[in-house]
Formats: structure tokens, sequence, C-alpha cells
């Protein structure tokens, strides 16, 4: 290879990482996200040119190799301990007093750090390149997690080397996420119909146990550095020389990082950061307090739990006082109706919060609430406004009990309890305040997928009368949407551009448009691609319905009533006279006796989590044309299973049950593809 295209590579490796430090780390970029790109291209360019230049420390190689198996289980070289906790400065003294008394009077200083909320996890870099990161696990031995964290910017895969690396380091610290981007997430899984994240530590975690680390890569994880591991050799006596090390490494640590000189200074800092700490762009409920000399560290030792040397401490949830006014009943799409606080606003944690989900009459008689009360609101770690109690010393004399509604607050039907739940349903299948929850969810990304169609829209349009059916949408014209606020001649046509283009949509995403109960995506495809035609779905008895794989009792009486009820029927009456009647091929096994066209003929197979190239569904499609069943549980029956990135339980079952595992590679070879 040239000299000049290896050091071309190499010079633009260095800029890459430099500029990635500057942007993701110091927040302090010196070019624009195109010139980035640009330098990214050639260098990917170059590699591909040149293969014996690729590496695996490359820029190149974040955006997430293959999906793993599971996850392999490492041994930590140095135990990742965990630190004992303090809530009050009492403790914090009693801490001090504990170091002084052990170290026989010394002087000492401190080191304070924020304390983040993720998943503590350890770095270990062999001549300055990244070969391994795992979690903290129990302490001892942890989840190697290095396809995902090499997929996080800031975690450098190789360290800038000014000459002075230690042979093997560990760097311990958090991956974590910030509030906006754990927001901005939850909010597109909300709109995508997806269980959202109580709060970014959970998401963290749930980001990392993705066998997939394409889908890691996508969720923007950052790494903050904290602690020391196994290093060799040691270049340092403290740990606030340690973080200027690392910093020179282009490792991150965090910038309200500060210093004291006794545990006066540690308590100032305590009350200060209190102030700031809500205005973090990530969650931080601590601080933690370290002794900075290593030396002093070693003496002051461990328990069999924690180091001597370190405490943290944890600020009391925040929370705040204010004044239920009045409890709605929403209305969901099929008819459930949840409890939400409307209070009189106030400022928690950094947000200004007036409304609370009281989830349902169980949880409201728990707390006892009334309207009037005055409750404590908690936002700690948790995003979400939560209610945590009442304060019954403050109730208005006269005040009420909260209780449910007798009557749907919309149409004012009769609503029933939902057996074995703590919930109530209006059951009106004309219900309003249902329709106009169906009609979002219809339009929604996973449905008929009416981009420019959001929910404000919707109320707009169901409160001017202009959309009482899903037809209707079909029927509008744009004449119609200018009357609408806000609504100009260019987002007017894009409206109707939208409605007109989910015209050639397929069978099952109409079906999962439908929100019918137990219809999801998955079951909305299965159904489709059995009966190819909204007609023949129709015509189905609940035993032909049955007789699909996939197909249980609960999904097979929830579609025939659909079919089978007035209003089911109307829907599709309506959206037939609009044109809207999509068909789609029925999935047929091949024809018996060839048995070189049916090589899965008996085979049960069962396909779970995502394959690196082929959709589950696709898979499935095939299975059942080279004469095989797809099957949606493991059991003994069956014949190999089919696994990709996030398998799971059924993965497991598979393993425990010794029925073969196949990666979509070795499937596709098995069926001669
Ligand atoms: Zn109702």
């Amino acid at each position: 290879m040239a000299e000049s295209i290896e050091k071309r590579v190499a010079k633009l490796r260095d800029e890459l990482n430099r500029h990635s430090y500057l942007y993701y780390v110091l927040a302090k970029p010196e070019i624009s996200d195109q010139q980035f790109d640009k330098l990214l291209r050639e260098l990917a360019d170059l590699e591909e040119m040149h293969p014996e230049c690729k590496s695996p420390d490359s820029p190149t190689q974040r955006v997430g190799g293959q999906p793993i198996e599971g996850f392999r289980q490492v041994t930590h070289a140095v135990p990742m301990m965990s630190i004992d906790n303090t809530y009050d400065e009492e403790d914090v003294r009693a801490f001090d007093e504990r170091v002084r008394k052990g170290l026989g009077g010394e002087s000492i200083c401190y080191v304070l750090e924020p304390k983040v909320d993720g998943v503590a996890s350890s770095l270990r870099y062999e001549n300055g390149v990244l070969v391994l990161v795992a979690t903290r696990g129990d302490g001892r031995v942890g989840d190697d997690i290095s396809a995902q964290a090499r997929t996080i910017q800031s975690v450098p895969l190789r360290l800038h080397d000014g000459g002075d690396l230690p042979k093997v380091l560990e760097v311990r610290g958090e991956i974590y996420m910030n509030t906006a981007d754990f927001q901005r997430l939850n909010k597109e899984r909300a709109a995508a119909g997806l269980d959202v994240f109580m709060n970014p530590r959970n998401l963290t975690t749930g980001t990392l146990k993705q066998l997939d680390p394409k889908i890691t890569a996508q969720r923007k994880l950052r790494f903050v550095s904290h602690g020391v591991g196994q290093v060799e050799p040691m270049l340092t006596e403290s740990y606030w020389q340690w973080l200027t090390l690392l910093k020179s490494w282009r490792l991150p640590v965090n910038e309200h990082t500060t210093y004291a000189k006794d545990v006066e200074e540690v308590l100032a800092t305590i009350k200060s950061f209190e102030e700031v700490r809500g205005k973090l762009p990530f969650q931080t409920d601590g601080i933690v307090i370290k002794v900075d000399a290593f030396k002093q560290r070693a003496r002051l030792g461990v328990t069999s739990k924690s180091p001597r040397w370190v405490i943290a401490y944890k600020y009391a949830a925040e929370q705040a006082q204010t004044v239920i006014r009045e409890v709605d009943w929403q209305v969901g799409k099929g008819g459930t109706l949840t409890p939400v606080a409307r209070m009189e606003p106030v400022f928690v944690a950094g947000t200004m919060v007036s409304n609370a989900s009281l989830h349902n009459i169980e949880q409201i008689r728990r707390l006892d609430l009334h309207v009037g009360d005055t409750i404590v609101l908690e936002k700690a770690g948790e995003v979400i406004p939560y209610v945590r109690q009442a304060v019954p010393e403050k109730r208005p004399k006269g005040a009420k009990p909260i209780e449910p509604p007798k009557k749907c607050p919309s149409c004012g039907s009769k609503v029933e309890k939902e057996e074995g739940t703590p919930y109530i349903r209006c059951v009106n299948p004309d219900c309003p305040a249902q329709f106009l929850e169906r009609l979002k969810w219809f339009c929604g990304r996973k449905q008929m997928d009416l981009e420019n169609v959001g929910d404000k829209l919707v109320d707009q349009l169901v409160a001017k009368g202009l959309v009482k059916t899903f037809a209707d949408l079909y029927r509008l014209k744009k004449e119609d949407l200018l009357e609408l606020e806000r609504m100009g001649e260019k987002s007017a046509q894009n409206v109707i551009d939208a409605i007109e283009g989910s015209r050639t949509c397929g069978l099952d995403r109409l079906l999962a448009g439908l929100g019918i109960p137990h219809v999801g995506n998955r079951i909305a495809y299965v159904l489709a691609s059995s009966f190819g035609s909204l007609d023949a779905l129709c015509q189905a008895s609940v035993e032909e319905l049955l007789a699909v794989n996939e197909i249980g009792p609960g999904i097979a009486d929830s579609v025939h009533s659909f079919c089978h009820n007035k209003a089911g029927q109307h829907v599709i009456t309506e959206l037939k006279s609009v044109g809207i009647d999509p068909q789609m091929e029925v999935v047929k096994p091949a024809a018996e006796g060839s048995d070189s066209a049916r090589p899965l003929a008996g085979q049960t197979v069962v396909v779970t989590g995502t394959l690196p190239t082929l959709g589950r569904t696709e898979v499935e499609e095939m299975i059942v044309k080279l004469g095989g069943k797809a099957a949606g549980s493991v059991s003994k029956k069956t014949s190999f299973v089919v696994a990709g990135e996030s398998a799971g339980s059924k993965l497991d079952k598979a393993k425990a049950l010794g029925v073969a595992v196949l990666t979509e590679a070795e499937f596709l070879k098995k069926i001669g593809k």
C-alpha cells in the first residue's frame, strides 16, 4: 500500500475523532455536519478501495455491526463496587469524620461529581484501542456490551495518543441518555403505539440490551467517565489529575466536577448544585463525593459492599404540593376511561405541571383522593408526574371522594367495568370520543401513515363535523380544509395528497388501522395474508379464523364480532364506497407432491426477534410457501427457530428444550437460497 494513502487514512481518522470529541463531548463543533460527513465519506471510500486499511477502531465502524446471539459474561479485572448513599448533611459529616479518623487526621481533598443516572460500565483499552465494554452487572461479572457501546459517539474507539497512553486502561463510567433524547424517543414510541419508558435510565438499559447494535446506534446514548479500573502503568497519584489525563485522551469527563478542601466546601457544593441540577441536559439525583488521593483510598480500603473513600449524596425526590381542581375521564380508542387530574399549575423538577394521570379507580381509592385535595406531586428520576399522596389535613370541608362516572363523559352511554381489571369502559360503538381516538390511530404512522394529518388536525376535522367516519377522510376537498384554522393553500394540498396517497396502502395496514380489539400490526398482517380481502375476512366463520396460525379464540371472536356488528359493517361498507378495498396475495403453501418445492413440509418453524435483512413476516411467508408451518410459540414440536436480535424468551425456551436455533444466513442456506 502506498504510504501516502496510509497516512491520509490515519490523518482522516484522527481528524474525525477530534471532531467527534468536539461535537459530542465538548459541544463545541468546529465544522458543520456536512463537512464532517464529507470527511467520513472520504475515509469510507479509501477503506473500500484499500481493504487492507480497514480497522475496527476506525470512525467508519460506529454504525453497528451484525446482531449478536446473546451477551457473553465477563469477569471484571478489578471489581466494580457499589456506592453507599446518604440523604442528609449529618451523614456527609459522619462520612468525613470516618475518613479523617481512618487516615489518622491527615488533610484530605475531595472530588465531587454529579451522579448521572444510567448504566455503570467499564471501558477497556489496550494500547489505546477499545477492546471491551462491560456492564457492572453484580460488580464482579457483567455483560459484554462492546458491540452496542461501540456505536456511542462519545466512546472513543481509539484514544488520542499524546505519547503517554498506559498499556492497559480501564475507565469506569456511566452510559446514559440526555433528557431531550429520552423525551423525543418516548414521543416517537407513543406515536407508534409502543410502550413509553418511565425514565432515561430504563431506556438506556433497554437500549443496551438490544442484540442488534444498529438499534442502539439510533438512540443517541452517551458516556461519561467516573472511575478507575485496571491501569498499567498508573501515571497519576490523584483522581483530579486522572481526570485531566482522561480529557487529554479525549475521554468524556463531567464538566460539573469540582474539588473541595474540606467538608464545609463539600456541603456548600451540595447546596449550590441543587440549583443547577434541574437545568442540566441530563438527569442527576445527587453528587458523588470521593477522596482524591489514590494512596489514601488504598489505606481506607473497602467494606464487603463498597469502598470506604466514596459516598453519594442523594437529593430528596423533587416534590411539590398543588390542588386537584377536577378529574377528567378520558375515553381511549377502545372505550377505556382513564382518570386525569387537572391541577393548579405547579413548577416541579424543571417543568410546569398541570395534569397527571391517576391511572384507574383503584389507584384513586388507594390514595383516597377527593376533588379539592391538596396533593403531593413527585417527579424524581421519573419524568412523568406522579401523584404520591393526598394531604388530608388540607382537605376542604365537604370535599367529595373522586368517583368513576356512571355514564361516558362523551356520549352519555352507560359504562361497564372490564372484567378482571381495574378499568371501566364506554361500550357504545358510536361514541364520538372513541371515534376521535380511533381516527387518530387510523391516521398513525404504522397504520394508514397519513403524515400530514396530525392529532390537532383530526380534532378540528371532527369538531367541524367534516369527518364522521374513516371514509369521510377520502371525501374531503381542499375547500373544506381551507376553512380550518392555520390552513394555507399548500398545507391543504399536502393533506389531500397524503390522504390520496394512502389509497394504495396494503390490506394489513388498513386492518391494523380499524382499531379492532386485539388486532395490532402483526395480527393484521396474518389476517391480511390469510384472507386477502375485506370480503373474504368478513365471510370467515370463527372456526375458519381459528384455523389460521397464530389466531386464538380472543382474536377470532373480536374479528368476527367486528365484521358482524352494525358498526363494524358500516365502517367497511363506507370504506368500500370511497374505493378503499385493498387486496392482498394470499400466501399458499407449494402444491403437495413435489418434495423438492416443499423442503419444509411437515416442519414447524418459529421466527423470533429482528433479523438482519429479512422481515419476520417475509420469512414466515417463505416457510409457508415451502410447505412448513410458521408458529408463534416454541414447544417440543418446534422443528427449529430462526432467531434475530431481541429474540428474548422464545430463544431461551428453544435453548431449554434443545430446539435447534438458526441465524437468518443458516436458514437461507437450509432452504437453498
Ligand atoms: Zn362514550
